[in-house]
């Protein structure tokens, strides 16, 4: 039986022996280490197989988590591209050193340069803004066209919000901060807390059955979470946001506050041409597309028009400020949430 099984094994050997013999050389591999939390990815990757013959080995964890393994792995760490969804943990990994800049036409082309470190540690793919779920019963569109206004009496005992560990709440608070200074975002921290309708529990998407469901009027969340309940397969989700709209607020009449989901090439990449390539398919039209029809988001490109059912929802101003700035304040946002008790 164990002779048999082994002889299988070596003969399935052979074959992909005799496979790389042929006219295609081995293209090798890619070690990526995602803390995005997708399963459409799956599609993404083995689409850049098919094109590059590069085999894609994935970790997967939390921002933090791949962060303390990468750090812990030093030089002799396998990862090649690090991937997050929120431009504050992409800050964080390359304020750990675990990113070297990259210089490519492509990238530089194809990605605004808002959009990505100014140096080259990492690039944004797709984009999300973070804006307003609201119960049309009991809002009014122009009550909630600008962040100010969630955190003003109006709202009191009536928003719901996730907690201030969600990289999403702390690059928006980071955001403020950029615009608005200290100050005024403390002001702003502390209407968002006393406004709550209950304690921060769950994702985005218990935001938006929280609005739906009665328990507040209005929520924050992330436009994809969103997109993707109102239309995708589920019947339930299809009528929890079928009295729950969208709004995008503005941030000083220059648009909602945009994030992004990006990557960059490790440090110590054993692999770094394949890595780069990653990074370039990732940032084609043909990637941000699917990412865009799987997930959600939008294309990080302005050329790249958003594919149905996101492009009913793409008519809208992103604040052209750096994404860089949120990590930079990342510090200052969580104290000013932690001081206003936003647990
Ligand atoms: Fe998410």
């Amino acid at each position: 039986m164990i002779r048999s099984r082994l002889t299988l094994a070596l003969a399935a050997v052979g074959a992909l022996a005799l496979a790389s013999c042929g006219s295609e050389p081995d293209a090798g591999e890619v070690n990526l280490y995602t803390a995005r939390h997708y399963d459409s990815d799956l599609r993404l990757y083995e689409m850049f197989t098919e094109a590059t013959g590069i085999r894609i080995n994935r970790i997967e964890g939390n921002p933090d988590q791949l962060i303390a393994r990468m750090t812990a792995e030093g030089a002799n760490s396998p990862a090649d591209v690090f991937v997050a969804a929120d431009a504050g943990a992409l800050w964080r990994a390359q304020e750990a050193g675990l990113f070297q800049p990259v210089q490519s036409e492509v990238l530089n082309e194809r990605i605004p340069a808002n959009l990505r470190a100014p140096d080259g540690s990492w690039y944004g793919f797709s984009r999300r803004a973070r804006v307003v779920a609201y119960d049309t019963a009991d809002v009014q569109p122009d009550e909630v066209d600008t962040y100010e206004e969630l955190a003003s009496p109006r709202f009191r005992g009536r928003l719901c919000v996730r907690s201030s560990d969600s990289v999403y709440n702390l690059s928006l608070v980071g955001a403020l901060i950029e615009a608005w200074g200290v100050d005024k975002t403390r002001d702003w921290v502390r209407g968002i807390v006393a406004n709550m309708a209950r304690p921060p529990e769950g994702g985005d998407r218990d935001q938006i059955r929280a609005v739906a469901a009665g328990v507040c009027d209005v929520a924050l969340t992330n436009s994809y979470y969103f997109i993707r309940m109102a239309s995708g397969d589920d019947e339930g989700d299809r009528q929890v946001t079928s009295t729950v709209r969208l709004a995008f607020p503005s941030l000083d009449g220059q648009g909602s506050h945009v994030n992004v989901s990006g990557g960059g090439v490790a440090a110590n990449a054993p692999n770094r041409d394949n890595a780069v390539r990653l990074l370039e398919f990732l940032a084609s039209a043909e990637a941000q597309t699917l990412v865009s029809q799987h997930n959600n988001e939008y294309p990080a490109s302005p050329e790249v028009p958003a594919p149905a059912p996101v492009d009913a929802y793409a008519d809208f101003e992103a604040h052209p400020m750096p994404v860089s700035a949120y990590g930079l304040n990342q510090a200052a946002a969580q104290t000013l949430m932690t001081e206003a008790g936003w647990r």
